[in-house]
Parts: structure tokens; C-alpha cells; sequence
């Protein structure tokens, strides 16, 4: 029997978990240990039930066309617990000089792909509505013989739509999602498509015209099934997201899994490898996956491997908080029929981002009540973490109260904290993420997961816990046969 020790249990770690389960379903002669140092599993994905509201600390929905998590959650019989946005109430706000602006209709990440709500939009000047149209214009970048070259997401966008269209729109959306610095980010990194979108269409405006079209013409070809739950552009699951990572829990197996005690060392030996705990304890196994934080995995693997340590400590992170709070209905004082809103950052606020949650999702507040969740803290804001969680607290009522004229006092409020919680996937990533896999390819028995390399999102993490199973069963001549059949299961 050979043993695999996973180092840490966010969404990562418990997929490789439930990957090594199921092949030892499937007859292989392999098991795990999965440490984990806080006392809960999850990492960064943390739902509380608190008087009747389900309040996702962390992550609260994932990207609904990324196959990984459907995939899983069918495995694990709860495909049917995922719940949908509630379509009806869309309706997305940025904050624009002071004055709240609906996100106009058939903007797709930053381009517009609709003339009149574009036109009349109060969110950009004219001359930066000119400036926009222009990337119609706008010859795309010329490859050279190295293939596409990497630039920042505010070099790219500035270039493409110019510098309002990066600080109305892009910034807040696109930055906002990855809490990080335009100015910093890997487009390359994050969003490669749109670095080949210039190349095929020519601009962004044609590129997501073209990727409007296709995604009609493909809900038509493929419509919804009778019965079948619609399917939205985010998905979470109807008692939080925490159902997803409790399910690969059970499902590959608590018995193996130690919380509460942290891995303070690792070494190689003779035949394998040895994990030093913080109780005192030890664990020898035949390989170990590091599902940490990079910058956690760094502190372990570096004394094993400093080529690989040190790529790992150029992988920078931003702390950052959400608040929750509960209202009654009656006393909020707002049209709850929305989303949330985007604060950009040249709107110089502490709110980076407010969701209308009990909106978003259905059945996250009791009848008569409604819950909504402030984001602070990223690249540029990371003093405020230093503030206590009242007083955060107090800061995030604050402006909802100025933002979005929110009334009343809150019932409750609840707040997680992130601390180097949101890698920051900034030039030279790729690079760095390619030096770590080419060189731990080397060392056998070694395999790294998580949100720190290709992809925050969660079905990215699941498939990067996946792959360093693969990795290490590879090396023992174990090939995954069941991969295929999965496969076939993809939404
Ligand atoms: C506020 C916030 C909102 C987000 N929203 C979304 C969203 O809506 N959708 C989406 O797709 N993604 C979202 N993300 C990103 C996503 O949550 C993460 O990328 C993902 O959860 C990371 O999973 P992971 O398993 O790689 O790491 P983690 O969840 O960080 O797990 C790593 C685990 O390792 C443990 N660990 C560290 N050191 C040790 C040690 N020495 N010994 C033992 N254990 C150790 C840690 O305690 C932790 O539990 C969000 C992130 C944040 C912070």
C-alpha cells in the first residue's frame, strides 16, 4: 500500500483526497493522510449558518461553464443541490463619480457588444465612449516569433479602450475579481483568451460580439432540458458553498483526515517522505502533495528543494476581508431587485465591492429579511486589515449607507478575514508556475495544488488537486483509467 500525505484541506487538497479515494476504489493499492491546521476543512471556502442566513465567508458562487466542480458534485450525488443566480433580479451597479450607474446591457467583461445602452450610458464621458469605439479600429498587437507576448491587464486594456474604459470598467470587474493591481497583472495568467481574441477578431469589441453570437446560437442548439434548473453564469449550491467541500470530505473519507495541527517540516528519506507535525507527531508516506498557499508551501519545500522554493516566494498574495450583514427588509432602506456594485478604485473608497447576496442567491435569508456582503482590503487597501473586526465592520455599514443608501442597523454582522488569501497572478507568473512544475517534475514523490498557479476559480483548484495525483500515481505506473469515464460526465 502506498501512502500520499496532502498538506492542507481548502478545495485543492480535499480533491486530491477524494481523486486518491476513488482510485482505491478502483482496486489500486494506494490510500492518504490529509493535514489540515485549522480545525476546519475548506480553506478558503467558510459557510455559516447564523440565525437562519446562510453566510459564505469566502467564495460564494464558481464559474458555471468550468466543468470540474459539476463534475465532482455529480460524483458525489448532490448535483441537484446547486442553485443558480435568481436571473430576474439581475442587474449589476458601478459607482461612476459619486453617482451609482447600471453595468450597461451586453457588456462582456469590458467591451460592449450593443450600441444603445452603450450610446446612453451615464458611465463614460463621450470622449472616452470615442475612445472605446476606437479599438474597432486599432490594429492588434504583432506577434513576434516567440508567439503572443504578455502584457499587464492595464497595459492591454489602456492600449485596446483606453485609460477610462480601464478605470470605469475594467478595474472594478475584472481586476475586482482577482483583488489585484491592473497595473501588475499577468494577462497571459488570467485571461489568455484575450490575448488570442486580438489576434483572431482583430479587436475586443469584434471579439465579443463574436462570442455573444456564439453563445446565443449554442442555447439554441442546446436548450435548457424540461425540468432542468437554468443555467446562469454562476453557480453556488442552496446551503452555501461549504456543502461542496463537506461532500469531498465524506466522500473520500474524515477518518484520514487530521485538522487542528499544522505541518511544520517535511523531508525526504531512503524510501519516501517525512512530515513533522505541530503536536509533536510525525507521518512518514511513499509522496506528498503541498495544497497549501504557496507562500505556506514555500516555508516546507524549500529545505527539500530551493529551486523550487524559490519560485514559490515570487508568487506574491493580498489580504482582504468580506463583511456580512443581516437587515430587515422593512428597515434596509434600498431596491434590493440587484446584484451588488462595483466601486472602482479612482472612486477613492474603502468599499471595493458590495453584493445584495440574499438577492443573488435565493433562500440565503429568512422571509422578511435580507443579507448583503462587503468586500475590502486587495492590493491597494492593505491597511485596512490592520483595523479590528468592528470596526471593519463599521467601515463596510458606512459605506453602504453612502454608496447604496442603506438604512437601518444591521441585525448582525459577521466578518471573515483573508489574510495572504488572494494570490496575485502578476507578469512573469507563468514562468514561474512552469519552473516549479518543470523542476518538481524531477523529484519524485512531490506535487503541488491549489489556487497559487493555473486559476483561482475552484473548478481550477479541484483540477489542479487532480493533476497532482495523476502526477504521483504516474510515477508508480498507475494510470487513472476511470479519467476517461469522468470525463464523459462533464456538464
Ligand atoms: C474572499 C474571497 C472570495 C473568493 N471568491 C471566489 C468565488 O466567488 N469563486 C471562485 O471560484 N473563487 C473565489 N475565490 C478564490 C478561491 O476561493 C480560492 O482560489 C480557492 O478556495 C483556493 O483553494 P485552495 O485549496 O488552493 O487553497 P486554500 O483554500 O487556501 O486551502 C489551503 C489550506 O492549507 C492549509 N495550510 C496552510 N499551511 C498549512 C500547514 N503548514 N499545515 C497544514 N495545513 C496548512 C490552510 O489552512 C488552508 O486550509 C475567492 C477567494 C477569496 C479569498
Amino acid at each position: 500500500m502506498r501512502r500520499i500525505i496532502i498538506v492542507g484541506g481548502g478545495i485543492a487538497g480535499l480533491a486530491a483526497a477524494f481523486k486518491i479515494a476513488r482510485s482505491a476504489e478502483a482496486g489500486h493499492e494506494v490510500e492518504f493522510v490529509l493535514v489540515e491546521k485549522d480545525p476546519r476543512l475548506g480553506g478558503k471556502i467558510a459557510t455559516e449558518q447564523v440565525e437562519g442566513f446562510i453566510v459564505d465567508g469566502g467564495p460564494d458562487c464558481f464559474l458555471t461553464e468550468k466543468p470540474a466542480v459539476h463534475r465532482i458534485a455529480k460524483l458525489m450525488g448532490i448535483f441537484d443541490e446547486e442553485l443558480p443566480t435568481d436571473d430576474s433580479r439581475k442587474r449589476t451597479y458601478i459607482l461612476s463619480r459619486g453617482r451609482l450607474h447600471d453595468l450597461p446591457d451586453g457588456v462582456m467583461m469590458f467591451a460592449p457588444t450593443k450600441f444603445w445602452p452603450f450610446a446612453t450610458t451615464g458611465l463614460f464621458s463621450w470622449p472616452g465612449k470615442i475612445r472605446m469605439g476606437m479599438d474597432l479600429f486599432i490594429k492588434p498587437k504583432k506577434v513576434t516569433g516567440d508567439g503572443l507576448e504578455d502584457e499587464t491587464l492595464e497595459s492591454f486594456v489602456v492600449r485596446r479602450m483606453g485609460r477610462e474604459c480601464l478605470d470605469r470598467l475594467a478595474e472594478p470587474l475584472v481586476g475586482g475579481v482577482h483583488a489585484s493591481d491592473p497595473a501588475k497583472m499577468s494577462l497571459a495568467a488570467t485571461f489568455p483568451r484575450l490575448l488570442e481574441m486580438e489576434q483572431t477578431y482583430g479587436g475586443m469589441i469584434k471579439g465579443f460580439y463574436a462570442a455573444r453570437k456564439k453563445v446565443a446560437e449554442m442555447r439554441k442548439k442546446y436548450p435548457p432540458k424540461p425540468g432542468a434548473k437554468p443555467r446562469t453564469f454562476f453557480t453556488s449550491f442552496e446551503t452555501g458553498m461549504q456543502r461542496l467541500t463537506d461532500s469531498m470530505a465524506d466522500a473520500a473519507g474524515r477518518d484520514r483526515m487530521r485538522t487542528g495541527v499544522a505541518v511544520t517540516a517535511m523531508s525526504r528519506t531512503v524510501d519516501g517522505w517525512t512530515v513533522d507535525l505541530d503536536d509533536g507527531t510525525r507521518i512518514d508516506g511513499d509522496a506528498v502533495i503541498m495544497a497549501t498557499e504557496s507562500w505556506a508551501a514555500e516555508r516546507l519545500v524549500r529545505p527539500v528543494d530551493p529551486v523550487i522554493g524559490n519560485a514559490l516566494a515570487g508568487i506574491e498574495h493580498s489580504s482582504s476581508a468580506t463583511v456580512s450583514l443581516a437587515f430587515e427588509e422593512s428597515e434596509v432602506g434600498i431596491d434590493m431587485n440587484a446584484f451588488g456594485v462595483l466601486c472602482p478604485l479612482v472612486e477613492n473608497r474603502s468599499l471595493m465591492a458590495a453584493t445584495l447576496s440574499s438577492t443573488k442567491w435565493p433562500g440565503r435569508a429568512p422571509a422578511g429579511k435580507v443579507l448583503l456582503r462587503g468586500f475590502v482590503g486587495g492590493p491597494h487597501n492593505q491597511a485596512i486589515m490592520a483595523e479590528s473586526d468592528n470596526r471593519l465592520a463599521e467601515i463596510v455599514l458606512t459605506e453602504l449607507r453612502q454608496v447604496l443608501g442603506v438604512k437601518g442597523d444591521p441585525l448582525f454582522t459577521k466578518v471573515f478575514r483573508w489574510e495572504k488569501g488572494m494570490p496575485q497572478y502578476t507578469m512573469g507568473h507563468l514562468g514561474r508556475v512552469e519552473a516549479i512544475e518543470t523542476r518538481s517534475a524531477e523529484v519524485p514523490g512531490l506535487a503541488l495544488a491549489g489556487g497559487s498557479y493555473r486559476g483561482v476559480g475552484l473548478p481550477n483548484c479541484v483540477e489542479s488537486g487532480e493533476r497532482a495525483v495523476s502526477k504521483v500515481l504516474g510515477e508508480w505506473g498507475i494510470a487513472l483509467a476511470e479519467d476517461s469515464e469522468e470525463q464523459k460526465r462533464y456538464y
